[in-house]
């Protein structure tokens, strides 16, 4: 099994690079977002307290995002592997994953990150808040929390793998195409 990370900041545009990898790798696409928002959206005690942290521009605990990717690795079978979309997003969750992976025999097989410049990221969640209509889009604070939350929790794992030597970095600014074949040059190597 092949375990990809998609990383980058709130609006490098994973959720749109992410459909085009999960098909042409035959990979499971697992994103914490779209996982929280799930719960939000049917209304459960988790999705709940979420909700409320989401809304704020923090993260969830660990624990909670870390017990829904176990999950998905127990359940879902017939792929190559698995594309994480929002996770890992702390050096704490990063290393519970390498934890998962090694009872399993495996390991994280390359992260492939997108990256923006800071002045970009605004802009990008402006344009998807007109389209999706996410409640973390819409909010100037919750936004200006998300990306300082980037910077001091989720930016460290860039050294993380690096170290690791598993970083791979792909300048996301030009076209959705653009992008879409430098993430394949690097994805075809790995
Ligand atoms: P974006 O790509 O814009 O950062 P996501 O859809 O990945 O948005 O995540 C939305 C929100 O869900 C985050 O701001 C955070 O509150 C929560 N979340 C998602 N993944 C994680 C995670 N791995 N750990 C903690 N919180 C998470």
């Amino acid at each position: 099994m092949k375990y990809f990370i998609l990383f980058g900041p709130p609006g490098a545009g994973k959720g749109t690079q992410a459909g085009a990898m999960v098909e042409k790798y035959n990979l499971k696409h697992i994103s914490t977002g779209e996982l929280l928002r799930s719960e939000i959206a049917a209304g459960t005690e988790l999705g709940l307290k979420a909700k409320a942290l989401i809304d704020a521009g923090s993260l969830v605990p660990d624990e909670v995002v870390e017990g829904m990717i176990e999950s998905k690795f127990n359940t879902v079978k017939d792929v190559n592997g698995f594309l994480l979309d929002g996770f890992p997003r702390t050096i704490a969750q990063a290393e519970a994953l390498d934890k998962m992976l090694e009872g399993r025999g495996e390991s994280v097989t390359g992260v492939v990150s997108l990256m923006i410049p800071d002045e970009m990221i605004k802009e990008r969640i402006a344009h998807r808040a007109a389209i999706e209509g996410r409640a973390d889009d819409a909010n100037i604070e919750t936004i200006n929390n998300r990306i300082k939350t980037y910077h001091e929790k989720t930016e460290p794992l860039i050294a993380f793998y690096q170290e690791a030597d598993k970083y791979y970095e792909v300048e996301s600014m030009g076209t959705i195409e653009e992008v879409r074949e430098l993430v394949f040059s690097v994805m075809d190597n790995l």
